[in-house]
């Protein structure tokens, strides 16, 4: 395989009044798994249910139940650990991390505090064509979600809907190696990218299926290398968390204005308070929430209802066996294999339904580069145009793949094949058959363009004397027997055609 090098991208330096900062943020995100069940009940995660109508015994936390773990939920959050190049750990436990809301029935939270299922890993975040920042991930644990409190229904009640709580969560926290807020909306693409291509969180962030705590501070440069060495966090500033964020621009946003707001704090003597802030994407500013809670607010302690979490390596390796071709690999493949490049190859890996639907016009047209351009030209620019996916396309695999290929062979010029794109894209239909009965084929027969071209000449001595004075003018010429066919001369045929009998 191609092995795709990168150079590192710069930190986002901020100048304060005084001097320059640097951004380090690290990311906590919460991915919904893919999953019918909940982690420790069989009540349905169906999104959108009639409130409270997927709430079992256990999710309800009746006196006496007891949770039984979903085998399913476990093997995708061993896959998530895999894709992530991430450490398995044969031996993890379930902790409960005790606080009261009104959407929490149990009182507590069954998380992995002290033995995460999937210990460190890896993700590489793209910025730009050959430069990417290799963010580490220091653990993937199995957590529940909890429900969800209404307000905003009645004006003196508030309601809970437990549909959600229990529901499977893999936390995956990363490092601090995050350096800006564009940095930080790569990472979560990267991130649900990766989760979509191992199918294990379907990365939907507007149902909050996949929200991520961003953690920020600042620090003068410099200082962020000295804790990349000796992983003492004393060389960076104090951090705060801002809350649940489920929209890649308002993590940019957020992230921007908290840093700014903590250099100017830091500038006029103060000090950062770590706590946890909300973003309010409607005035732009982040909002203190609360103090940041210690991990003993929560009186952790190992759940005595659930045995530790065993598993074998041979379950581990027969997972790892079955893991799809991951995106970086793909993208690698593309560039070696069509001969694409890294920016082309980017487009078509984002999302896996794209990179599959390329794959097969490739194949079709036997000319990867070409119906690469048409994939991501023509038919992504169209489907854009109607805010349509890749499965809604009207033109199938198939269908585009023929018209490569009638390009290809030289069958159409370009120009005709965008107007039998289009007759496909509105009509449906066989392209070559289409080209057949329109008479949309390329004149390539060099008679019949001789001829016309004789006919121009003949009719415009005038503008014969001026292109043979000004060879540039010739264009014309070209222009009114490109007309005079419709379109279908090969314009490549009719240039040496005109330029020949011109004299030029
Ligand atoms: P907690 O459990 O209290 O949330 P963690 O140690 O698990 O604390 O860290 C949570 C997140 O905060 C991690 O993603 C980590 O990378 C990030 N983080 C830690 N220190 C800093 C810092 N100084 N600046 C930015 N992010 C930080
Ligand atoms: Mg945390």
């Amino acid at each position: 395989m191609l092995d795709l090098t990168y150079d590192a991208p710069k930190p986002k330096v901020i100048a304060g009044a005084r001097h320059d900062w640097e951004l380090v943020i690290g990311m906590e995100v919460h991915a919904q798994v893919a999953s019918n069940a909940k982690l420790f009940s069989g009540a349905s995660t169906q999104f959108g249910a009639e409130p409270n109508s997927c709430v079992s015994f256990v999710d309800a936390a009746m006196p006496g139940m007891l949770p039984v773990i979903n085998e399913f939920c476990v093997e995708q959050a061993v896959r998530t650990g895999l894709g992530l190049k991430a450490k398995i750990n044969l031996w993890s436990a379930f902790d409960r991390k005790n606080y009261f809301y009104p959407d929490l029935p149990q009182g507590y939270q069954i998380s992995q505090l002290y033995h995460p299922l999937v210990g460190e890993g890896e993700i590489l975040v793209d910025m730009e064509p050959g430069v990417a920042r290799l963010v580490r991930v220091e653990r993937i644990h199995m957590e529940q979600d909890a429900g969800k409190s209404i307000h905003d229904m009645d004006p003196a009640m508030s309601f809970v809907d437990l549909n959600r709580t229990g529901v499977c969560l893999m936390e995956i926290v990363s490092r601090p190696d995050i350096r800006g807020p564009e940095e930080a909306a790569a990472y979560v693409t990267k991130l649900r990218q990766i989760l979509r291509y191992l199918g294990t969180c379907d990365g939907n962030m507007q149902n909050g299926n996949l929200r991520a705590d961003v953690n920020v501070s600042v620090c003068r440069p410099g200082q962020y290398e000295k804790y990349q060495d000796s992983q003492d966090f004393a060389h960076l500033g104090t951090r705060c968390e801002i809350k649940n964020m489920n929209s890649m621009r308002f993590i940019q946003m957020a992230i921007d204005y908290e840093a700014r707001r903590q250099i100017a704090i830091l500038e006029s003597g103060g000090e950062v308070v770590q706590e946890t802030r909300l973003y309010d994407p409607d005035k732009n500013e982040t909002r203190s929430m609360r103090s940041k809670e210690e991990a003993h607010d929560y009186r952790y302690f190992p759940d005595p209802d659930l045995l530790p979490l065993e598993i074998e390596q041979a379950w581990v390796d027969e997972i790892e066996a079955n893991l799809p071709e991951l995106p970086d690999a793909k993208k690698a493949r593309f560039v070696l294999e069509f001969g694409l490049s890294e920016y082309d190859a980017s487009v078509l890996t984002a999302d896996l339904a794209n990179a599959r639907y390329f794959e097969q016009v490739a194949a079709g047209a036997g000319d990867g580069k070409l119906a690469a351009n048409w994939v991501i030209n023509e038919l992504f620019g169209r489907l854009k145009k109607e805010d349509h996916s890749i499965e809604e396309s009207p033109v199938s695999p198939a269908q585009l793949a023929a018209i490569v290929r009638l390009i290809k062979s030289d069958a159409i010029s370009g120009k005709i094949a965008k107007d039998l794109f289009e007759i496909v894209y509105t009509e449906g239909g066989d392209p070559e058959q289409i080209v057949e009965e329109r008479g949309l084929r390329q004149v390539t027969d060099t008679g019949a363009i001789e001829a016309a071209v004789d006919e121009i000449i003949a009719a415009n001595p005038a503008q014969v004397e001026k292109a043979q004075a000004n060879p540039k003018l010739a264009g014309w010429f070209v222009g009114q027997v490109m007309k005079a066919t419709g379109g279908k001369a090969n314009p490549k045929a009719v240039n040496q055609i005109v330029t020949a009998k011109l004299g030029l």
